[in-house]
């Protein structure tokens, strides 16, 4: 196949946004889509079209496409599909997920089923509660994964011979086609060829062990680094550690979403850690020196500043939560607590305070109850 540079077969230019790009592909693809365009070449041109569109959509192979220039990317890329094994269909000239796209445009659709020759392993999701010592100072924890991996007596084919072959029913693409004639015009409805189940090949001989899926269930210990710094509803992706793929095709990955479990002494905001300090009345009049466990359990001595006011924040820098190099602060939020039955001596002293503030003492200073009765 003759393909010059993607941008140029699709006509854009190289700054192209996304949007820019889907629309070029399917102008491009509704013009020479084969069931369309009858002109000599269509199809060849409607191949290289895909081919531009399928690897400029995805960032990732744009990327690495602008990276490495147009000839070195394609015969990397062509060399990467047919070394994965038993799927010759070339570079990406078998790659016609663009078909679902336009058919979506056309109003048709497949159902959902827009892809055809072999299937990326589907991605799995798994929660993970951590503490909130994991989340500041990050982990290494050992999970166990249920997934599939390609089935060992068949090497992941599905075929006993370890051999697919193009599937009779749809020719190898996956697809059946079929016209109809509506007052409206000829349609083409395309659906996914039942046989294969839109892979295009089957197996030689269905192997037994995995009846012909080519896949295995197996669990796995896995350990997954929590980086520190980790929040609930972060994920973290272990790249090919989902379900396996069709033969040829790579696993998908798994999802991990963390929940970080409330602690009973610290609060996280952000990048803070939050926790509370009891202090009495007078600590909080004169000042005082209280000492706060951290999360690391180190003992650290906190000045209470004098005349502080309850609920106050008092900081202990690069306390709290550690991320990228970077750690938070321990914010203490002071709660004046009055004591309920100081000793007599300790009361004798408020009482003191009370007629040098010139404050009138009430009945209850012999005590709530009888306080009460007092009023009687
Ligand atoms: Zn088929
Ligand atoms: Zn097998």
């Amino acid at each position: 196949m003759a393909a010059g540079d993607y941008y140029e077969t699709l006509g854009i230019p190289r700054n192209a946004d996304e949007k820019e790009i889907k629309k070029a592909y399917r102008n491009l693809a509704r013009k020479f889509h084969p069931d369309v365009c009858k002109e000599p070449g269509a199809e060849e041109k409607f191949k290289q079209i895909n081919e531009a569109y399928s690897v400029l959509s995805d960032s990732q192979k744009r990327a690495q496409y602008d990276h490495m220039g147009h000839d070195t990317f394609t015969s990397a890329s062509k060399g990467s599909y047919t070394g994965g094994g038993g799927y010759h269909g070339g570079g990406f000239s078998a790659d016609f997920s663009g078909f679902g796209d336009i058919f979506d445009f056309f109003g048709g659709g497949f159902g959902g089923q827009r892809y055809s020759g072999p299937r990326e392993g589907s991605d799995l999701l798994m929660k993970m509660q951590v503490t909130l010592e994991e989340a500041v100072f990050g982990a290494d924890r050992e999970i166990e994964v249920t997934h599939t991996e390609a089935c060992p007596a068949c090497n992941g084919t599905g075929s006993e011979t370890k051999k697919l072959i193009n599937c009779p029913h749809c020719g190898g693409s996956g697809q059946v086609r079929q016209m109809s004639q509506t007052i409206f015009g000829q349609f083409v409805r395309a659906s996914t060829c039942s046989d294969c189940g839109g892979r295009g090949k089957i197996p030689e001989k269905r192997c037994p062990d995995c009846r012909g899926s080519g896949h295995t269930q197996v669990r796995r210990k896995v350990t997954v680094h929590i980086p520190a710094g980790i929040d609930s509803g972060m994920r973290l992706r272990m790249e090919g550690y989902g379900e396996a793929g069709d033969y040829g095709a790579p696993n998908g990955d798994l999802f991990i979403e963390a929940y970080v479990k409330s602690h009973p002494r610290f609060t996280r905001r952000g990048d803070n850690l939050e926790t509370e300090v009891e202090i009495t009345p007078a600590q909080a009049v004169v000042g005082s020196i209280v000492e706060i466990e951290t999360i690391e359990k180190h003992k650290v001595d906190l000045t209470i500043p004098a005349g502080v006011q309850h609920a106050t924040a008092l900081k202990i820098q690069g306390e709290g939560v550690r991320r990228r190099g970077k750690s938070g602060d321990l914010l203490v939020r002071v709660k004046i607590s009055v004591p309920k039955q100081p000793k007599p001596e300790v009361r004798d002293l408020y009482e003191r305070i009370l007629e040098l503030e010139g404050s009138r003492v009430s009945d209850t200073k012999k005590g709530f109850f009888s306080g009460l009765r007092g009023k009687k």
